[in-house]
């Protein structure tokens, strides 16, 4: 096995007690980084898997739409682990709906979670990185960062806007050890897109194997799920020193779908 690059250095991931967040605390982990979990559902699990890794393992279950809890958490990260040295903004969540039937709720959850909770944990973590000169910013944005899709304004605003996001952090912290780059999947069959899949296959009719041809077929041209895992190696090349000077980037993994 070959040396693990990141012993000593601790990781926060948002949303990581599910699908992709757990894909990247996984990775990092496997890299030798301490791991602080975060997000909704049951935690043990997950923290059993990355602890499994050999690293130490803390939850914060701080709700991403909340400032105040934000806060809290990466209070927490100081007190157990002295900062954060991977930030790695990846809890979202999805609401389909045209515009002018789209709850403005809905609106208000989605570009609280998937854009402005980056702006917090960044804000809150950035002395410490720049301190040490060395930090690394990940933003899982989304194939929506870069291109749109009908029935998701609220989800494609708020990954246009954490796509832009990154690309002033990273040039704020141009001249210093900290990075940050944006990872911009297309679909990967999560429980997020799992729930898409169902309305298809409930709205058409058709198998859930039958629905997923559909969805990939729709906008992926390789007819494949992006998978958290590779998702993960991606976001240990961005944490590696090869990737001192790649900063800004949005970088997607998405089997063709921008290219189009
Ligand atoms: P998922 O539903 O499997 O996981 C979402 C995670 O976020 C869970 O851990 C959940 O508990 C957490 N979460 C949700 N609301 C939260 C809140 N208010 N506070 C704290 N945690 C909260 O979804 P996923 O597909 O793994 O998505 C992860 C990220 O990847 C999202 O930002 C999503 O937009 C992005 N993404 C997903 C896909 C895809 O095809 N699945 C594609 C592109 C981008």
């Amino acid at each position: 096995m070959s040396a693990r690059t990141l012993i000593g250095k601790t990781a926060l991931v948002t949303g990581s007690t599910s699908g992709i967040g757990l894909g990247i605390a996984k990775a990092l982990a496997q890299q030798g980084a301490n791991i602080i979990l975060n997000g909704f559902g049951n935690a043990q699990g997950p923290q059993a898997e990355v602890s499994a890794l050999g690293v130490k393992v803390a939850y914060h279950g701080a709700d991403m739409s909340k400032a105040s809890d934000i806060e809290a958490m990466m209070k927490f990260a100081a007190d157990t682990f002295g900062g954060v040295d991977i930030l790695v903004n990846n809890a979202g969540i999805q609401h389909v709906a045209s515009v002018e039937d789209f709850p403005t709720e809905r609106w208000d959850a989605i570009i609280a979670i998937n854009l402005s909770s980056a702006f917090h944990t960044t804000r809150l973590a950035l002395p410490y990185m720049k301190k040490a000169n060395w930090g690394r910013v990940i933003n899982v944005a989304s194939v929506h960062g870069l291109v749109g899709s009908a029935q998701k304004s609220a989800y494609v605003a708020a990954k246009h806007g954490i796509v832009g996001l990154t690309k002033v952090t990273a040039l704020e912290n141009a001249t210093t050890g900290v990075t940050c780059n944006a990872i911009c999947p297309g679909w990967v069959l999560t429980p997020l897109v799992q729930k898409q899949v169902d309305a298809k296959a409930a709205a058409l009719g058709i198998s859930n194997d039958e629905a997923i041809k559909l969805l990939l077929g729709e906008k992926e041209p390789s007819m494949q799920f992006t998978t958290p895992e590779e998702l993960g190696e991606l976001a240990v090349f961005f944490c590696s020193n090869a990737a001192q000077n790649v900063r800004g980037v949005a970088w997607n993994m998405d089997g063709g779908w921008a290219a189009q």
